[in-house]
Protein backbone atom coordinates (compact mmCIF):
# COMPACT_ATOMS: atom_id res chain seq x y z
CA UNK A 1 0.00 0.00 0.00
CA UNK A 2 2.97 2.67 0.94
CA UNK A 3 4.25 2.46 -2.38
CA UNK A 4 6.50 5.45 -2.85
CA UNK A 5 6.97 6.65 -6.69
CA UNK A 6 9.43 9.19 -5.62
CA UNK A 7 12.94 8.05 -5.67
CA UNK A 8 14.22 11.61 -4.89
CA UNK A 9 15.05 12.94 -1.75
CA UNK A 10 12.60 15.50 -0.24
CA UNK A 11 14.77 18.02 0.31
CA UNK A 12 16.13 18.20 -3.33
CA UNK A 13 13.07 18.05 -4.53
CA UNK A 14 12.08 21.72 -2.74
CA UNK A 15 14.92 23.21 -3.61
CA UNK A 16 14.92 22.65 -7.38
CA UNK A 17 11.51 23.52 -6.85
CA UNK A 18 12.07 26.85 -5.24
CA UNK A 19 14.57 28.00 -7.34
CA UNK A 20 12.71 27.16 -10.94
CA UNK A 21 9.07 26.88 -10.14
CA UNK A 22 6.61 29.78 -9.75
CA UNK A 23 3.75 28.70 -8.14
CA UNK A 24 0.08 29.82 -8.78
CA UNK A 25 -1.49 32.22 -6.52
CA UNK A 26 1.85 32.04 -4.15
CA UNK A 27 3.78 34.21 -1.98
CA UNK A 28 7.09 33.11 -3.29
CA UNK A 29 8.76 34.83 -0.44
CA UNK A 30 6.89 32.83 2.64
CA UNK A 31 6.68 29.83 0.45
CA UNK A 32 10.29 29.13 -0.14
CA UNK A 33 11.09 30.31 3.08
CA UNK A 34 8.65 27.34 4.30
CA UNK A 35 9.15 25.08 1.06
CA UNK A 36 6.43 23.26 -0.63
CA UNK A 37 4.80 19.77 0.36
CA UNK A 38 5.27 17.06 -2.39
CA UNK A 39 2.89 14.87 -3.29
CA UNK A 40 3.95 11.66 -4.66
CA UNK A 41 0.75 10.07 -4.94
CA UNK A 42 -3.00 9.65 -4.78
CA UNK A 43 -5.68 6.74 -4.29
CA UNK A 44 -9.19 7.49 -3.88
CA UNK A 45 -9.53 10.23 -0.77
CA UNK A 46 -5.81 9.97 -0.05
CA UNK A 47 -2.71 11.75 -1.02
CA UNK A 48 0.86 10.51 0.32
CA UNK A 49 3.58 13.13 0.28
CA UNK A 50 7.59 12.61 -0.08
CA UNK A 51 7.33 11.74 3.57
CA UNK A 52 5.61 8.71 3.15
CA UNK A 53 2.13 10.72 5.25
CA UNK A 54 -0.77 9.74 4.09
CA UNK A 55 -3.14 12.55 3.49
CA UNK A 56 -6.79 12.72 3.20
CA UNK A 57 -7.90 15.18 0.75
CA UNK A 58 -10.96 16.89 1.63
CA UNK A 59 -10.24 18.92 -0.87
CA UNK A 60 -10.75 16.85 -3.92
CA UNK A 61 -7.43 18.53 -5.78
CA UNK A 62 -8.72 21.56 -6.15
CA UNK A 63 -12.57 20.71 -6.25
CA UNK A 64 -12.15 18.38 -9.17
CA UNK A 65 -11.15 14.91 -8.46
CA UNK A 66 -15.02 14.02 -8.27
CA UNK A 67 -14.20 10.52 -8.51
CA UNK A 68 -10.96 10.29 -6.33
CA UNK A 69 -7.69 9.94 -7.65
CA UNK A 70 -5.81 7.19 -9.18
CA UNK A 71 -8.42 5.02 -11.41
CA UNK A 72 -6.89 2.97 -13.73
CA UNK A 73 -9.65 3.12 -16.50
CA UNK A 74 -9.11 6.53 -16.93
CA UNK A 75 -5.30 5.98 -17.39
CA UNK A 76 -6.60 3.17 -19.56
CA UNK A 77 -8.73 5.28 -21.77
CA UNK A 78 -6.04 7.93 -21.79
CA UNK A 79 -3.65 5.34 -23.12
CA UNK A 80 -5.67 4.00 -25.58
CA UNK A 81 -6.68 7.52 -27.04
CA UNK A 82 -3.06 8.29 -27.49
CA UNK A 83 -1.76 4.99 -29.07
CA UNK A 84 -4.79 6.02 -31.62
CA UNK A 85 -4.49 9.82 -31.98
CA UNK A 86 -2.57 11.54 -29.57
CA UNK A 87 -3.82 15.14 -31.01
CA UNK A 88 -5.45 16.87 -33.61
CA UNK A 89 -7.36 19.87 -33.80
CA UNK A 90 -11.22 20.49 -34.52
CA UNK A 91 -10.59 24.21 -36.52
CA UNK A 92 -10.93 23.89 -40.19
CA UNK A 93 -13.54 21.20 -41.04
CA UNK A 94 -12.51 18.33 -39.24
CA UNK A 95 -13.70 16.64 -35.79
CA UNK A 96 -12.58 13.41 -34.19
CA UNK A 97 -14.65 10.42 -32.41
CA UNK A 98 -13.43 11.35 -28.88
CA UNK A 99 -14.48 15.08 -29.35
CA UNK A 100 -17.76 13.56 -31.03
CA UNK A 101 -18.81 11.33 -28.25
CA UNK A 102 -17.78 13.34 -25.47
CA UNK A 103 -20.20 16.72 -27.21
CA UNK A 104 -23.06 14.18 -27.34
CA UNK A 105 -22.99 13.27 -24.14
CA UNK A 106 -22.55 16.55 -22.64
CA UNK A 107 -26.15 17.21 -25.01
CA UNK A 108 -27.50 14.31 -22.84
CA UNK A 109 -26.36 15.35 -19.29
CA UNK A 110 -27.23 18.83 -19.70
CA UNK A 111 -30.83 21.00 -18.73
CA UNK A 112 -33.31 20.39 -21.46
CA UNK A 113 -32.47 22.85 -24.45
CA UNK A 114 -28.40 22.71 -23.79
CA UNK A 115 -27.29 20.50 -26.74
CA UNK A 116 -24.13 22.28 -27.83
CA UNK A 117 -20.69 22.50 -26.34
CA UNK A 118 -17.17 24.79 -27.25
CA UNK A 119 -14.63 23.01 -25.28
CA UNK A 120 -11.70 25.03 -24.02
CA UNK A 121 -8.43 23.73 -22.01
CA UNK A 122 -9.90 25.23 -18.68
CA UNK A 123 -12.77 26.96 -16.72
CA UNK A 124 -10.39 30.11 -17.49
CA UNK A 125 -10.49 29.84 -21.41
CA UNK A 126 -14.56 29.06 -21.10
CA UNK A 127 -14.98 31.94 -19.26
CA UNK A 128 -13.05 34.16 -21.88
CA UNK A 129 -15.13 32.30 -24.24
CA UNK A 130 -18.41 33.17 -21.99
CA UNK A 131 -17.23 37.10 -22.36
CA UNK A 132 -16.86 36.81 -26.00
CA UNK A 133 -19.51 34.54 -27.45
CA UNK A 134 -22.24 36.97 -25.83
CA UNK A 135 -21.09 39.85 -27.01
CA UNK A 136 -21.00 37.73 -30.32
CA UNK A 137 -24.30 36.80 -29.89
CA UNK A 138 -25.57 40.30 -29.39
CA UNK A 139 -23.69 41.72 -32.31
CA UNK A 140 -25.18 39.13 -34.70
CA UNK A 141 -28.68 39.97 -33.05
CA UNK A 142 -27.99 43.27 -34.36
CA UNK A 143 -27.68 45.07 -30.72
CA UNK A 144 -23.71 45.32 -30.50
CA UNK A 145 -24.33 48.22 -27.80
CA UNK A 146 -24.85 45.53 -25.31
CA UNK A 147 -21.65 44.33 -24.26
CA UNK A 148 -21.22 45.21 -20.92
CA UNK A 149 -21.07 41.97 -18.64
CA UNK A 150 -22.07 41.99 -14.90
CA UNK A 151 -20.67 39.55 -12.41
CA UNK A 152 -20.48 39.64 -8.52
CA UNK A 153 -18.11 40.88 -6.33
CA UNK A 154 -16.22 37.84 -4.54
CA UNK A 155 -16.96 36.04 -7.42
CA UNK A 156 -14.10 33.44 -9.07
CA UNK A 157 -14.17 33.14 -12.93
CA UNK A 158 -10.52 31.67 -13.19
CA UNK A 159 -7.29 33.73 -13.55
CA UNK A 160 -6.87 34.90 -17.10
CA UNK A 161 -7.69 38.43 -17.81
CA UNK A 162 -11.46 37.72 -18.56
CA UNK A 163 -12.01 35.41 -16.00
CA UNK A 164 -10.22 37.61 -13.66
CA UNK A 165 -12.59 40.60 -14.59
CA UNK A 166 -15.43 38.90 -14.78
CA UNK A 167 -14.96 37.49 -10.78
CA UNK A 168 -14.89 40.00 -8.15
CA UNK A 169 -11.65 39.31 -6.11
CA UNK A 170 -10.12 43.25 -5.52
CA UNK A 171 -6.65 41.72 -5.15
CA UNK A 172 -6.96 39.99 -8.43
CA UNK A 173 -7.96 43.42 -10.18
CA UNK A 174 -5.35 45.45 -8.71
CA UNK A 175 -2.37 43.54 -10.43
CA UNK A 176 -2.44 43.71 -14.38
CA UNK A 177 -6.21 45.60 -14.82
CA UNK A 178 -9.75 44.82 -16.24
CA UNK A 179 -10.69 43.73 -19.36
CA UNK A 180 -13.20 47.01 -20.51
CA UNK A 181 -16.89 46.78 -19.61
CA UNK A 182 -17.41 44.61 -16.59
CA UNK A 183 -18.91 45.86 -12.99
CA UNK A 184 -19.83 44.32 -9.81
CA UNK A 185 -22.95 43.82 -7.96
CA UNK A 186 -22.97 42.85 -4.19
CA UNK A 187 -22.53 38.97 -2.88
CA UNK A 188 -25.46 37.06 -1.44
CA UNK A 189 -23.14 36.31 1.65
CA UNK A 190 -25.67 35.80 5.00
CA UNK A 191 -23.11 35.30 7.47
CA UNK A 192 -20.92 38.21 6.58
CA UNK A 193 -23.47 40.92 4.90
CA UNK A 194 -26.82 39.97 6.33
CA UNK A 195 -26.88 42.51 9.39
CA UNK A 196 -30.16 41.82 10.77
CA UNK A 197 -32.18 40.34 8.06
CA UNK A 198 -33.21 37.16 7.84
CA UNK A 199 -31.55 34.96 5.03
CA UNK A 200 -34.67 34.94 2.59
CA UNK A 201 -35.16 39.02 3.31
CA UNK A 202 -31.47 39.51 2.45
CA UNK A 203 -31.56 37.20 -0.76
CA UNK A 204 -34.16 39.70 -2.21
CA UNK A 205 -32.11 42.43 -1.79
CA UNK A 206 -28.94 41.15 -3.34
CA UNK A 207 -30.78 39.96 -6.50
CA UNK A 208 -32.68 43.32 -6.58
CA UNK A 209 -29.12 44.75 -6.35
CA UNK A 210 -28.84 43.33 -10.01
CA UNK A 211 -32.48 45.63 -11.21
CA UNK A 212 -30.62 48.15 -9.61
CA UNK A 213 -27.69 47.96 -11.59
CA UNK A 214 -29.41 47.12 -14.72
CA UNK A 215 -31.73 50.15 -14.25
CA UNK A 216 -28.48 52.50 -13.50
CA UNK A 217 -26.62 51.20 -16.86
CA UNK A 218 -29.50 50.54 -19.36
CA UNK A 219 -30.41 46.84 -20.01
CA UNK A 220 -29.63 47.89 -23.78
CA UNK A 221 -26.15 47.91 -22.86
CA UNK A 222 -26.12 44.59 -21.03
CA UNK A 223 -24.95 41.80 -22.57
CA UNK A 224 -25.13 39.35 -19.67
CA UNK A 225 -25.27 38.27 -15.79
CA UNK A 226 -22.67 35.67 -15.04
CA UNK A 227 -22.39 33.63 -11.23
CA UNK A 228 -21.71 31.18 -9.62
CA UNK A 229 -24.82 29.16 -8.24
CA UNK A 230 -23.09 28.53 -4.98
CA UNK A 231 -19.75 30.68 -4.89
CA UNK A 232 -16.77 28.13 -4.57
CA UNK A 233 -13.15 30.09 -4.29
CA UNK A 234 -14.96 33.11 -2.42
CA UNK A 235 -15.81 30.99 0.66
CA UNK A 236 -18.57 28.38 -0.27
CA UNK A 237 -21.24 30.73 -0.29
CA UNK A 238 -24.67 29.59 -0.42
CA UNK A 239 -27.29 31.81 -1.43
CA UNK A 240 -31.01 32.15 0.45
CA UNK A 241 -33.72 30.42 -1.21
CA UNK A 242 -35.06 33.46 -2.57
CA UNK A 243 -32.10 34.54 -4.44
CA UNK A 244 -31.87 32.94 -7.69
CA UNK A 245 -35.69 32.86 -8.42
CA UNK A 246 -35.61 36.59 -8.53
CA UNK A 247 -32.58 36.53 -10.28
CA UNK A 248 -33.87 34.50 -13.06
CA UNK A 249 -36.79 36.62 -12.82
CA UNK A 250 -34.60 39.78 -13.74
CA UNK A 251 -32.91 38.47 -16.28
CA UNK A 252 -35.83 37.58 -18.47
CA UNK A 253 -37.52 40.58 -17.89
CA UNK A 254 -34.65 42.94 -18.73
CA UNK A 255 -33.53 40.87 -21.51
CA UNK A 256 -30.35 39.60 -20.16
CA UNK A 257 -28.23 36.59 -20.73
CA UNK A 258 -27.62 34.10 -17.70
CA UNK A 259 -24.24 32.86 -17.27
CA UNK A 260 -24.22 29.95 -14.31
CA UNK A 261 -20.58 29.45 -14.22
CA UNK A 262 -20.74 25.44 -13.19
CA UNK A 263 -16.94 24.81 -12.96
CA UNK A 264 -17.15 23.64 -9.22
CA UNK A 265 -20.56 22.63 -9.11
CA UNK A 266 -21.43 20.95 -12.24
CA UNK A 267 -21.05 16.98 -12.19
CA UNK A 268 -22.42 16.11 -9.08
CA UNK A 269 -21.09 18.63 -6.61
CA UNK A 270 -24.34 19.83 -5.14
CA UNK A 271 -25.93 16.63 -5.41
CA UNK A 272 -27.47 16.73 -8.94
CA UNK A 273 -25.23 17.01 -12.26
CA UNK A 274 -26.13 21.06 -12.03
CA UNK A 275 -25.99 23.42 -9.64
CA UNK A 276 -28.12 25.12 -11.71
CA UNK A 277 -30.58 22.16 -11.21
CA UNK A 278 -30.32 22.38 -7.22
CA UNK A 279 -30.70 26.16 -7.12
CA UNK A 280 -33.35 26.00 -10.11
CA UNK A 281 -31.15 28.59 -12.24
CA UNK A 282 -32.05 29.01 -15.85
CA UNK A 283 -29.21 29.73 -17.22
CA UNK A 284 -28.41 30.35 -21.30
CA UNK A 285 -25.07 29.56 -20.60
CA UNK A 286 -22.98 27.06 -18.15
CA UNK A 287 -19.02 27.10 -18.08
CA UNK A 288 -17.87 23.76 -17.05
CA UNK A 289 -14.08 22.19 -16.17
CA UNK A 290 -13.12 20.87 -13.27
CA UNK A 291 -15.24 18.25 -12.74
CA UNK A 292 -15.40 17.40 -16.43
CA UNK A 293 -12.44 15.10 -16.15
CA UNK A 294 -12.00 14.87 -12.61
CA UNK A 295 -8.84 16.96 -12.99
CA UNK A 296 -7.34 14.04 -14.95
CA UNK A 297 -6.67 15.94 -17.69
CA UNK A 298 -7.45 20.05 -18.46
CA UNK A 299 -10.38 20.37 -20.08
CA UNK A 300 -13.17 22.54 -19.67
CA UNK A 301 -16.24 24.00 -22.31
CA UNK A 302 -19.20 26.17 -22.37
CA UNK A 303 -22.62 24.55 -23.11
CA UNK A 304 -25.11 26.43 -25.00
CA UNK A 305 -28.40 26.52 -24.99
CA UNK A 306 -30.45 26.56 -27.70
CA UNK A 307 -31.57 30.37 -27.79
CA UNK A 308 -27.97 31.40 -28.49
CA UNK A 309 -26.69 28.05 -30.10
CA UNK A 310 -29.31 28.51 -32.70
CA UNK A 311 -27.83 32.13 -33.54
CA UNK A 312 -23.95 31.28 -33.25
CA UNK A 313 -24.88 28.68 -35.84
CA UNK A 314 -26.58 30.76 -38.74
CA UNK A 315 -26.32 34.08 -39.28
CA UNK A 316 -23.32 35.22 -36.68
CA UNK A 317 -20.66 34.20 -39.71
CA UNK A 318 -17.13 32.98 -38.48
CA UNK A 319 -17.17 33.01 -34.55
CA UNK A 320 -12.91 33.84 -34.41
CA UNK A 321 -12.02 31.98 -31.13
CA UNK A 322 -10.96 28.57 -30.49
CA UNK A 323 -7.95 27.00 -29.13
CA UNK A 324 -5.13 24.64 -30.43
CA UNK A 325 -6.63 22.14 -27.40
CA UNK A 326 -10.29 23.03 -27.83
CA UNK A 327 -11.58 19.25 -27.85
CA UNK A 328 -7.89 17.43 -27.43
CA UNK A 329 -8.19 13.83 -28.41
CA UNK A 330 -6.97 12.31 -25.00
CA UNK A 331 -8.71 14.73 -22.23
CA UNK A 332 -11.91 13.83 -24.06
CA UNK A 333 -11.00 10.12 -23.61
CA UNK A 334 -10.48 11.47 -19.77
CA UNK A 335 -14.06 13.33 -19.88
CA UNK A 336 -15.65 10.42 -21.31
CA UNK A 337 -14.60 7.73 -18.95
CA UNK A 338 -14.83 10.03 -16.18
CA UNK A 339 -18.82 10.69 -17.17
CA UNK A 340 -19.16 6.76 -17.60
CA UNK A 341 -17.87 6.37 -14.12
CA UNK A 342 -20.14 8.99 -12.29
CA UNK A 343 -23.10 7.46 -14.31
CA UNK A 344 -22.04 3.90 -14.03
CA UNK A 345 -21.47 3.97 -10.63
CA UNK A 346 -24.61 6.28 -9.74
CA UNK A 347 -22.11 8.83 -7.81
CA UNK A 348 -23.96 11.70 -8.00
CA UNK A 349 -27.35 10.04 -6.92
CA UNK A 350 -25.25 8.95 -3.98
CA UNK A 351 -24.50 11.89 -3.38
CA UNK A 352 -27.97 13.49 -3.52
CA UNK A 353 -30.18 10.94 -1.56
CA UNK A 354 -27.28 8.50 0.79
CA UNK A 355 -23.52 10.30 1.38
CA UNK A 356 -24.59 14.06 0.83
CA UNK A 357 -27.51 13.61 3.70
CA UNK A 358 -25.07 11.36 5.64
CA UNK A 359 -22.12 13.96 5.35
CA UNK A 360 -24.67 17.07 6.21
CA UNK A 361 -25.58 15.78 9.14
CA UNK A 362 -22.33 15.49 10.64
CA UNK A 363 -20.93 18.50 9.31
CA UNK A 364 -24.38 20.18 10.66
CA UNK A 365 -23.17 18.83 14.24
CA UNK A 366 -20.14 20.75 14.34
CA UNK A 367 -21.94 24.01 14.32
CA UNK A 368 -21.97 23.07 18.18
CA UNK A 369 -18.09 23.62 18.03
CA UNK A 370 -17.33 27.06 20.11
CA UNK A 371 -14.89 27.97 17.32
CA UNK A 372 -18.08 27.48 14.77
CA UNK A 373 -20.58 30.60 14.10
CA UNK A 374 -22.09 28.65 11.26
CA UNK A 375 -21.70 25.07 9.87
CA UNK A 376 -22.78 24.96 6.01
CA UNK A 377 -23.35 22.18 3.53
CA UNK A 378 -24.92 21.24 -0.15
CA UNK A 379 -24.38 18.12 -1.46
CA UNK A 380 -20.66 17.43 -0.93
CA UNK A 381 -19.01 21.17 -0.23
CA UNK A 382 -19.24 22.87 2.74
CA UNK A 383 -17.79 25.72 5.30
CA UNK A 384 -17.27 26.00 8.65
CA UNK A 385 -16.92 30.48 9.82
CA UNK A 386 -14.59 30.52 12.47
CA UNK A 387 -15.75 33.78 15.08
CA UNK A 388 -14.88 34.10 18.31
CA UNK A 389 -17.70 35.07 19.95
CA UNK A 390 -20.84 33.29 18.70
CA UNK A 391 -23.94 33.73 18.51
CA UNK A 392 -22.02 37.45 17.10
CA UNK A 393 -20.97 37.05 13.56
CA UNK A 394 -18.64 39.27 14.09
CA UNK A 395 -14.92 38.32 13.05
CA UNK A 396 -11.54 37.59 14.18
CA UNK A 397 -9.09 40.55 14.25
CA UNK A 398 -6.55 40.72 11.48
CA UNK A 399 -8.94 38.73 8.94
CA UNK A 400 -7.47 35.15 7.30
CA UNK A 401 -4.83 34.99 10.28
CA UNK A 402 -7.32 32.66 12.56
CA UNK A 403 -7.83 30.22 9.51
CA UNK A 404 -4.67 30.22 8.50
CA UNK A 405 -4.27 28.57 11.66
CA UNK A 406 -6.68 26.22 11.62
CA UNK A 407 -5.44 24.95 8.25
CA UNK A 408 -1.87 24.51 9.52
CA UNK A 409 -3.76 22.05 12.35
CA UNK A 410 -5.46 20.65 9.71
CA UNK A 411 -2.74 19.50 7.48
CA UNK A 412 -0.88 18.42 10.81
CA UNK A 413 -3.89 15.96 12.07
CA UNK A 414 -3.74 14.32 8.12
CA UNK A 415 -7.03 16.06 6.57
CA UNK A 416 -6.38 18.53 3.69
CA UNK A 417 -8.95 21.70 4.35
CA UNK A 418 -8.68 25.11 3.08
CA UNK A 419 -8.97 28.76 4.11
CA UNK A 420 -11.19 31.20 2.63
CA UNK A 421 -9.79 34.31 5.09
CA UNK A 422 -11.94 32.94 8.23
CA UNK A 423 -13.88 30.21 6.82
CA UNK A 424 -13.11 26.50 6.52
CA UNK A 425 -13.66 25.03 3.32
CA UNK A 426 -14.02 21.19 2.56
CA UNK A 427 -15.22 19.34 -1.04
CA UNK A 428 -13.98 15.87 -0.68
CA UNK A 429 -14.14 13.63 -3.59
CA UNK A 430 -17.94 12.22 -4.39
CA UNK A 431 -16.95 8.72 -3.97
CA UNK A 432 -15.91 9.02 -0.11
CA UNK A 433 -17.35 6.34 1.79
CA UNK A 434 -19.06 6.59 5.17
CA UNK A 435 -16.20 5.43 6.99
CA UNK A 436 -14.31 7.78 5.39
CA UNK A 437 -16.68 10.76 6.33
CA UNK A 438 -16.51 10.13 9.80
CA UNK A 439 -12.99 9.85 9.51
CA UNK A 440 -12.77 12.98 7.70
CA UNK A 441 -15.59 14.48 10.75
CA UNK A 442 -13.11 13.54 13.71
CA UNK A 443 -10.57 15.33 12.04
CA UNK A 444 -11.82 18.45 11.78
CA UNK A 445 -13.85 18.12 15.42
CA UNK A 446 -9.43 17.40 16.49
CA UNK A 447 -8.22 20.62 14.47
CA UNK A 448 -11.28 22.67 15.87
CA UNK A 449 -9.82 21.84 18.91
CA UNK A 450 -6.41 22.15 18.30
CA UNK A 451 -6.89 25.79 17.25
CA UNK A 452 -8.96 26.80 20.05
CA UNK A 453 -6.31 26.04 22.15
CA UNK A 454 -3.81 27.39 20.26
CA UNK A 455 -5.62 30.84 20.01
CA UNK A 456 -6.09 30.48 24.14
CA UNK A 457 -2.62 30.26 24.39
CA UNK A 458 -1.92 33.35 22.24
CA UNK A 459 -4.73 35.51 23.76
CA UNK A 460 -7.34 36.01 20.44
CA UNK A 461 -9.68 33.66 22.92
CA UNK A 462 -10.44 34.24 26.25
CA UNK A 463 -10.22 31.12 28.46
C1 LIG B 1 -11.67 27.09 -10.82
C2 LIG B 1 -12.73 27.94 -11.37
C3 LIG B 1 -12.58 28.60 -12.61
C4 LIG B 1 -11.27 28.59 -13.35
O1 LIG B 1 -10.94 27.34 -13.83
P1 LIG B 1 -9.41 27.03 -14.24
O2 LIG B 1 -9.48 25.66 -14.83
O3 LIG B 1 -8.58 27.14 -13.00
O4 LIG B 1 -9.01 28.04 -15.24
C5 LIG B 1 -13.65 29.27 -13.11
N1 LIG B 1 -14.82 29.34 -12.45
C6 LIG B 1 -15.00 28.74 -11.27
C7 LIG B 1 -16.33 28.82 -10.59
C8 LIG B 1 -13.96 28.04 -10.68
O5 LIG B 1 -14.11 27.49 -9.47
Amino acid sequence: MNRISNQFPTTDLQEADAAHHLHPFSDHESLNREKSRVIVRGEGVFLWDSDGNRIMDGMAGLWCVNIGHGRREIADAVHEQMLQLSYYNTFFKTTHPPVVALAQKLAELAPDGFNRVFFTGSGSEANDTVLRMVRHYWTTMGQPQKHIIIGRKNGYHGSTLAGASLGGMSGMHAQGGMAEGIRHIRQPYWFDEGEDLSPDAFGLVCAKALEIEIELVGADKIAAFIAEPMQGAGGVIIPPETYWPEINRICKAHNILLVADEVICGFGRTGNWWGSETFGIEPDLMPIAKGLSSGYLPIGGVLVNDSVGDVITSGGGEFYHGFTYSGHPAACAAALKNLEILQSERIVERVRDDIGPYMQAKWAALGEHPLVGEARMVGLVGALELVPEKPSRKRFENEGTIGGICRDHSFKNGLIMRAVRDSMIISPPLTITKDEADMLIALVEKTLDDTAHSLRKSGHLSA
